[in-house]
């Protein structure tokens, strides 16, 4: 009885090895295939009849042989597995990244296994390769230590406001932009913009024009939690980068900032001089490939608003 179910085991086994989303190799004592998976034929473009008893080494030439047989010894005399990672060295054997996104590596990141395969007499004959694709986590991780140094070599601030300047807040988006990508959680953005401010600079002159831009850019920090990324995006343009907040969140701070924007007055010899914004707000909720779209979509809000007749809050709905 016992037999037929030990063979029905072993199909199990074979259709489990074919069908996993991991390679699978096994070696002999001469490092010839002798198992060679459906992963390993999808990835390399090598069919099974034609890698069976092939040198590994002849297959994936980029093998560091010397470092790769010392790995395997130590394998075989110690009976136990091995283990690289991306982190030292990228990839074992070069394959395709097949989902490439703009600034991804052209090549496969991958962990491997490399584990000791023993006879019925309990010594070790063969070595199984296991490789594993680890491009998303490597290239996120990559994104992420990128935008890290380059923010922290980045000055950050605007000297007429105090806020995050152009450059810094936009590496700040970046980085967010990783995130969201990797956490799914939400994130807003909202941008406004002074409405009618030439006037401001043609009436009043230069000075006083920057003196209402620092005033919009005091109530801006007045409103905004510690984890909000609120900079100074142009002239008289701003944007807020708002973590963990949707675009009805971030609609309803682009309110509380119309409404504190609209109550303020700079006093002038002339009389007091008052103000309004016009907003555009954003969230990661539609699908996107890059963080300039975030931008654009809360920019194109805010153009509604000035469209509709100024000092308004738009919230972006894809058309
Ligand atoms: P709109 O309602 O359509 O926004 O009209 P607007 O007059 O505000 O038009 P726009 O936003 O295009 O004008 C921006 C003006 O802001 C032009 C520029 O001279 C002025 N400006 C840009 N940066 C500064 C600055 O740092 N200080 C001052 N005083 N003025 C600035
Ligand atoms: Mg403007
Ligand atoms: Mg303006």
């Amino acid at each position: 009885m016992s037999r037929p179910i030990e063979l029905d085991e072993l199909h199990w086994l074979l259709a489990i090895t074919q069908s996993i989303d991991v390679g699978v190799v096994v070696l002999d004592s001469d490092y010839q295939v002798q198992v060679w998976n459906t992963f390993m034929e999808n990835r390399s473009g090598v069919q099974p009849k034609d890698a069976m008893g092939q040198a590994f080494f002849n297959l994936f030439p980029e093998i560091d042989r010397e470092w790769f047989r010392k790995k395997v010894s130590s394998v075989v005399t110690l009976g136990t597995p091995a283990f690289t990672i991306w982190e030292q060295r990228p990839y074992l054997v070069r394959f395709k990244n097949y989902q490439p996104i703009t600034g991804q590596e052209a090549f496969m990141y991958q962990n491997t296994t490399i584990l000791p395969l023993r006879s019925t007499n309990s010594e070790v004959t063969h070595i199984c390769v296991v490789i594993y694709d680890v491009t998303d986590v490597a290239t996120n991780r990559r994104q992420l230590q990128a935008s890290n140094l380059q923010l922290q070599k980045l000055s950050s601030t605007d000297r007429l406001t105090g806020l995050y300047n152009r450059g810094y807040w936009e590496e700040a988006l970046k980085l967010e932009y990783v995130r969201h990508g990797r956490y799914g959680h939400a994130t807003s953005l909202i941008m406004f913009d002074i409405d009618h401010f030439k006037r401001v600079n043609d009436t009043y002159g230069h000075q006083v024009g920057d003196q209402v831009i620092q005033r919009v850019a005091q109530v801006l920090r007045g409103l905004v939690r510690d984890a909000d990324i609120a900079g100074r995006y142009g002239g008289e343009e701003f944007a807020v980068l708002l973590p963990d907040t949707d675009k009805a969140g971030g609609g309803i701070l682009a309110e509380r900032l119309r409404l504190a924007v609209e109550a303020e007055v700079v006093e002038h010899e002339s009389g007091p001089i008052r103000f309004t914004i016009s907003l555009g707000v954003a969230d990661l909720g539609y699908p996107s490939n890059e963080y300039q779209q975030l931008i654009e979509w809360a920019d194109q809000a805010l153009y509604a608003s000035k469209r509709a007749g100024r000092n308004r809050v738009t919230v972006y709905e894809r058309p």
